[in-house]
């Protein structure tokens, strides 16, 4: 089988990789390993990121399918009174924010809408694992090696291959696309269920619960009946228990915030527990000639204010335009690497979210201080999703401070 892009994975990252090549007349195959649909986690989305399905041509199916409508998130302090909210808001053409909503969905749903949709574009879906890739003699990636349902072996031949694989690191894996380094919040374990008979508030938000550093949860409704509860903590601290994962979760939903077990006193049902653990890594080098690696296939990072389906959704769209611009007049081909400045660029993105979520973590008082009073707005940006700016806002340089001044205390401290 020819094709121009190779897409490896079916979730949001490769999806609108494969509806962006599709709208500029590129031709692409996604290789998919799961039957549709299947249960991800990852449903609180943020500002942008319902700015960019909407770009993708699915507002009508997400107003159909009546997911919770988001207007922001409330953190709260280890106390019910101690709390912070950041709307969602968007920049109109003048510069100034305005309200504006989001979504939270069921991942299982949302996903197939959008694996549909590529379908409905006449994206071809391979139902396979890709186990391998071919290369041409200087390296350069020109294909993928898919193993099908049935066990056959078919090899893909492509110009450009997109590695969207998820937590698999596929590129990474096979040794293509560089090393992958653990994260700061690499040991900490998140166990999860979708519940029924929990107590709402009067507008669906994303709620998150702050119990002490690296430990929190999250309450989001996803659709009129259910709710995802989350809690997340150092897996050292969770083995320590000794206890399954249905009974730590369980125990906890009762005890872990006020916030979380005032509304959860009455539910109806528990679904299934589900877990990731060591989560957070990052793969420096995850571009190169003929492929490019987007969302969560090169790095993630602690998923407390919801940003990867953003990552993955912006990344797919600007892998797209990126190679559009190679295939029509072979931009930078001669390069070491053609991507470089693409990956420079995604990097500037996630470097900021990792920025705020360290000095959330290391500093919850400046962080609030910063996010309630003194950058509002930067700080509203931020959790937007507008991270892409080359000269930092003063409130993400403020954040960047206060997490420089952590380490350096950090470092004085270990050379005592
Ligand atoms: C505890 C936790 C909470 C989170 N909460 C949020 C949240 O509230 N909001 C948010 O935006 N994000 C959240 N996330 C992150 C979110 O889940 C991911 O960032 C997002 O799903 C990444 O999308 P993706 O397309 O890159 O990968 P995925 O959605 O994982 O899709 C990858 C696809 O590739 C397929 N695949 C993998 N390997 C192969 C292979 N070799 N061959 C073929 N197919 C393959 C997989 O089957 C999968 O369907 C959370 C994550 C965790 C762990």
């Amino acid at each position: 089988m020819k094709t121009q892009v190779a897409i490896v994975g079916g979730g949001p990252g490769g999806v609108a990789s494969a509806i962006s090549l599709a709208n500029k007349g590129i031709q692409s195959v996604i290789i998919e390993k799961d039957q549709f649909p299947r249960f991800h986690i990852g449903e609180s989305m943020t500002g942008e990121c319902g700015g960019l399905v909407r770009k993708l041509g699915l507002e009508t199916e997400m107003l159909q399918r009546q997911y919770p409508v988001k207007h922001g998130v409330r953190v709260y302090g280890q106390s019910s009174e101690n709390t912070f909210w950041i709307p969602v808001m968007k920049r109109s053409d003048e510069g100034e924010l305005e309200e504006t909503t989001t979504w939270q969905v069921r991942r299982s749903d949302f996903d197939k809408m959008l694996l549909d949709k590529a379908k409905s574009l006449g994206v071809p879906i391979i139902n396979g694992k890709a186990t391998g890739v071919i290369q041409a003699n200087d390296s350069t990636v020109t294909g993928v090696e898919v193993r099908l349902e049935n066990g056959e072996v078919e090899m893909i031949e492509s110009e450009m291959v997109i590695d969207a694989s998820g937590q698999a690191t596929f590129l990474s894996n096979i040794g293509v696309a560089g090393n992958k380094d653990r994260g700061k919040y690499d040991r900490q374990l998140a166990l999860y269920a979708h519940v029924t008979g929990a107590q709402r508030d009067e507008v669906d938000n994303t709620l998150i619960f702050y119990e002490k550093k690296n430990h929190w949860g999250w309450f989001i409704p996803i659709d009129d009946e259910t709710v995802s509860i989350g809690i997340v903590a150092p897996t050292d601290y969770y083995k320590s228990y000794g206890e399954t994962p249905e009974e730590f979760f369980k125990r906890k939903l009762h005890s872990f915030h006020p916030e979380i077990t005032r509304r959860v006193a009455n539910l109806e049902s528990i679904g299934e527990v589900h877990a990731s653990s060591n989560y957070s890594y990052h793969i420096k080098e995850f571009t190169g000639k003929g492929f490019i690696c987007v969302g969560d296939s090169h790095r993630f990072i602690d998923p407390i204010f919801s940003f990867g389906v953003h990552f993955s959704i912006t990344e797919g769209m600007m892998a797209a335009d990126a190679i559009e611009a190679y295939l029509a007049d072979g931009q930078g081909r001669e390069a070491e690497n053609p991507f470089a400045e693409l990956q420079s660029h995604f990097e500037l993105g996630q470097d900021s979210i990792e920025d705020l979520v360290d000095c959330f973590w290391g500093n919850p008082f400046a962080f609030t201080f910063f996010a309630h009073q003194r950058y509002r707005e930067d700080i509203i940006d931020l959790f937007a999703g507008r991270v892409y700016q080359k000269n930092p806002s003063p409130g993400l340089a403020a954040l960047r401070t206060v997490n420089a001044q952590i380490a350096e205390q950090n470092m004085t401290v270990s050379a005592d």
